[in-house]
């Protein structure tokens, strides 16, 4: 009842002295406010002032009669409701104030429960229409925030800069903003509705949008992605999501697209670059090396034992600058793609030892075994690159000295695994903890620790060795303990996928 209410006031307007103090105790009791007035003009008077909710109206006054006062009223405000004191049983003046506009009557004389039931009646009424009007101003104010978080995302959408398009869950097209529109060169009017495939020509994409769309990456965290080129030899990069309903269902896909023309020009200016400055080091940084070789055969007995030291120290360090340069050459053309453009039938067996030959005398100074097996059965020959070969088991073989202490145990051991040439290159050496196994392979990664410090790398013999596997179609993967050493186990595919070709 407080609360109902709280609030309300309640204007009494009758000459009768009486009735005005009687139904000022009832109502005040009901925790109305009331306001009171004996006459037609006082209560106008007091309604311009006041805000009132309820008029409790005595129809016959002296003055201004009930019917005009109740006119007034309405014209004031037709919110308040009136509700009519009629005298006697007048019936007929009910009725009319009914018919102008009053909301409910009350006969005098009326007992105290006869007017709490009709105030009681006015009040739910005033509460009735408040709800309903906070409702509908609820409901006006959600569908207008709805309608401003659609033209929000919608504005987004249209001015994002990437490409966007939006499938369900059977890859058809339902979204597409107008960058994606522009990229592919459709006209502006084309809307969604077809395959996916009726928009971008690659397939690889189409592929990632159908599995995506389908579900099948619903359970990764990972973000599938895929780079293609398009005809106009733009490079992009496509990322895909799936979008995931109430029930974990997958409801398609939204997939962004970036176009990274530029970070490819830049990427291939920079391994230009690196490839035209290696290329120009080489040969003086060669003659800087024969001449400090020539020096320092010359100076044998005649130096003293500090300059020998320094002029072989400097020997080293070009040595090692020489290296560096040719790893950067040959990253730079396992990029270009160039190494595996000629390959020819090889027989590994004669590459590998080759290779243990030429390494036989490394290993002989550090007092390590060097021992390759090979098959019985000769292994079918393989069509690649004999360089690319070399330099494969060159780097791991030589690695495999390098990270073995003095007297250390090297095992190359060739077979065949199915539809692959297998090659485990096994030492007993200093091995490699579990997390930088991933990272040995980056350019430029050298695990530092105190067995390795005063081992000299460049950080790009397994970047190399990688890549070169990469174009061969092969797989290359590395077991490793530390304190007991590491097994790099190398398979080549006797017949090369076409993919990789
Ligand atoms: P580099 O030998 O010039 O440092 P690599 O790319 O060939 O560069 O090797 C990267 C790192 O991997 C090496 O610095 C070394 O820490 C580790 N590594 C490679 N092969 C072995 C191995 N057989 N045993 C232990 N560590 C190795």
């Amino acid at each position: 009842m407080e609360n109902r209410v709280a609030g309300m006031s309640v204007l009494v307007v009758d000459d009768e002295q009486d009735i005005r103090d009687g139904s000022e105790r009832i109502l005040s009791r009901m925790g109305c406010q009331v306001l009171t007035a004996a006459q037609g003009e006082e209560a106008l008077q007091i309604l311009t002032e006041e805000t009132v909710s309820i008029v409790l109206l005595d129809m016959k006054m002296p003055g201004m009669d009930g019917i005009e006062v109740l006119t007034r009223i309405r014209e004031i405000n037709e919110e308040i409701l009136v509700i009519v004191i009629t005298g006697y049983a007048t019936v007929e003046t009910a009725i009319e104030a009914m018919k102008q506009g009053a909301y409910d009557f009350i006969s005098k004389p009326f007992e105290p429960d006869q007017l709490r039931i009709v105030v009681n009646r006015a009040l739910e009424k005033l509460r009735l229409t408040r709800e309903a009007e906070s409702l509908e101003e609820e409901r006006r104010r959600t569908l207008s925030d709805l309608d401003t978080e659609k033209s929000r995302t919608r504005t987004i959408i249209e001015s994002l800069p990437n490409a966007l398009v939006v499938t369900n869950a059977h890859g058809r097209v339902v979204l597409t903003n107008p960058a994606f529109r522009q990229l592919f060169d459709l006209s502006t009017d084309r809307g969604p509705g077809d395959q996916i495939e009726d928009y971008i020509p690659d397939k690889g994409l189409c592929n990632l949008v159908m599995e995506i769309s389908q579900g099948k990456h619903i359970d990764y965290d990972d973000i599938p992605a895929c780079e293609f080129t398009l005809p106009n030899e733009k490079y992009l990069l496509a990322r895909g999501q799936p979008v995931v309903g109430e029930r974990n269902e997958c409801l398609g896909a939204v997939v962004n697209l970036v176009d990274i023309t530029a970070m490819k020009a830049l990427d291939q200016l920079k391994s230009d670059f690196v490839a035209k400055v290696s290329h120009e080091l080489r040969s003086p940084l060669s003659t800087i090396h024969q001449q400090l070789a020539f020096v320092l055969s010359d100076m044998v007995g005649q130096a003293s034992e500090s300059d020998q030291h320094i002029i072989s120290r400097a020997k080293e360090k070009t040595e090692g600058l020489i290296s560096l340069i040719g790893d950067l050459l040959d990253l730079s053309r396992i990029e270009e793609g160039i190494v595996s453009r000629e390959p020819k039938p090889v027989k590994l067996e004669e590459v590998l030892k080759g290779v243990v030959d030429f390494l036989g005398a490394k290993a002989k100074g550090r007092n390590q075994s060097l021992v390759l097996q090979l098959p019985t059965n000769p292994l079918p020959s393989l069509t690649a690159d004999p360089l690319a070969l070399e330099s494969i088991f060159g780097n791991l073989i030589t690695n495999a000295i390098n990270y073995t202490r003095n007297g250390g145990k090297i095992r190359v051991k060739a077979d065949l695994a199915g539809v692959n040439i297998r090659v485990e290159v096994a030492d007993n050496g200093f091995g490699i903890e579990a997390k930088y196994l991933d990272q040995i392979f980056e350019r430029f990664y050298r695990v530092k620790n105190e067995k390795t410090r005063y081992i000299t790398g460049t950080g790009l013999g397994l970047t190399i060795v990688k890549g070169l596997i990469d174009s061969l179609g092969g797989f290359i993967e590395v077991e490793s303990t530390p304190g007991k050493g590491s097994i790099f186990t190398v398979l080549l595919p006797v017949k090369r996928p076409e993919a990789t070709g």
